[in-house]
């Protein structure tokens, strides 16, 4: 990681202190272009906002795909407090950032969790398939 990497990843570790300080859990991200220039920040608000998805990673994925062209989101690098989540890996991967730079593994926050993690939702299917094919048949050709 170059100096300038390591600039940018402190300053999401800030923002994660800026949501704590706030009543939110300590989480901050921001995206740079490939020079380094900040294009966006975020902080966790999921407590203040009332909104269970208000993760820095999904607001930025959110941001990036409404507000940057393809190749300029894929030139982005986002840095984050902390390993992007499942919800928010699903964000990044479907705005096209270009790469993810992260502090703390998924791993090393939940043992800062007391029973961390979440719990599993058990999942049926497939079924109806004829009829869920019939809605989607034909949409991506
Ligand atoms: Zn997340």
């Amino acid at each position: 990681m170059t100096p300038d990497e390591e600039r940018l990843l402190r300053r999401a570790i800030e923002l994660a202190g800026e949501a704590r300080a706030a009543g939110d859990p300590p989480f901050g991200s921001l995206l740079a272009d490939a020079a380094g220039n900040v294009l966006a920040e975020e902080r966790n608000t999921t407590i203040t906002g009332g909104d269970i998805s208000a993760h820095p990673e999904l607001k930025l994925a959110r941001w990036a795909a409404r507000e940057l062209d393809p190749a300029t989101a894929a030139a982005t690098t986002m840095f984050t407090s902390c390993q992007p989540c499942g919800m928010c890996t699903g964000a990044i991967r479907r705005s096209g950032l270009g790469r993810v730079v992260y502090a703390l593994a998924e791993e090393q926050l939940d043992a800062l969790k007391p029973g961390g993690g979440w719990p599993e939702v058990p999942q049926e299917g497939p079924a109806l398939y004829d009829e869920a094919r019939a809605a989607v048949e034909g949409y991506y050709t």
